[in-house]
């Protein structure tokens, strides 16, 4: 495994190598204080997971996870001073797969770190299963891609994550709890976030000409996808 750590405080990189270690000996830990030279790094070293602190001395983490995800799916997990709800779904929205608020402790961001990797794992699974079809839509698990006709529709990992998972069980119901835990490892995620990604898948089908009711709301209950 290999981790890449966006962070310009050598403290804090230190703490994160030192505990991923302590879990997998083996892992591989690489570090970089500058956001610029991220997206070069992720094409040649291709990592399993970025840890990405948004205060660089260079550019916000926050514009850099944005250009990051027009050229990578790999899981992202924020480190942020900024505790505030805001920044967090901000985060959250732009593509992060979940995030730690600092100060943070060895087990939490152990956790974490499981987490997301298990969903990623989970996620590279389904890939060899084919495709799943709705009108004009196709979900395709081998290329990890959602098109509207020939046209890409531009999902973040997570909204990717989110809607293979529900095409992967067409025509019924996942309960909120169910996808938490698939999607994002949790089931403490709120329920407001879960909304919020739904709609921006929605809203990402409809703006390349898909019909955004391919994904049922039950209310109180969850949501289906409608093949
Ligand atoms: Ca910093």
């Amino acid at each position: 495994m290999h981790v890449l750590i966006v962070e310009d405080t050598a403290e804090v990189v230190d703490i994160i190598d030192v505990s991923l270690k302590m879990r997998w000996p083996d892992c591989e830990v690489s570090s970089v204080a500058r956001g610029s030279m991220v997206t070069g790094i992720l094409a040649a070293n291709k990592p399993d997971l970025v840890i990405l602190d948004l205060g660089l001395p260079d550019m916000d983490g926050l514009e850099l996870l944005a250009d990051m995800r027009r050229v990578s799916t790999v899981p992202v997990i924020i480190l942020t001073a900024r505790g505030h709800e805001a920044a967090r779904v901000r985060g959250l929205e732009t593509g992060a797969d979940d995030y730690i608020v600092k100060p943070f402790s060895a087990s939490e961001l152990l956790a974490r770190v499981r987490a997301v990797l298990r969903r990623a794992e989970s996620s590279a699974r389904m890939q060899n299963a084919g495709q799943m079809l709705s009108g004009n839509l196709t979900v395709d698990f081998e290329t990890s891609t959602a098109r509207v006709n020939r046209d890409l529709i531009p999902l973040s990992r997570l909204e990717w994550d989110v809607l293979s998972f529900m095409a992967h069980h067409p025509d019924r119901v996942m309960v909120h709890t169910e996808l938490k835990e698939k999607a994002w490892g949790s089931s403490l995620v709120d329920d407001s976030v879960v909304k919020m990604c739904i709609r921006r898948i929605r809203g990402k089908i409809k703006d390349v000409g898909g019909d955004p009711a391919v994904i049922v709301t039950y209310r109180g209950a969850g949501y289906s996808f409608q093949p």
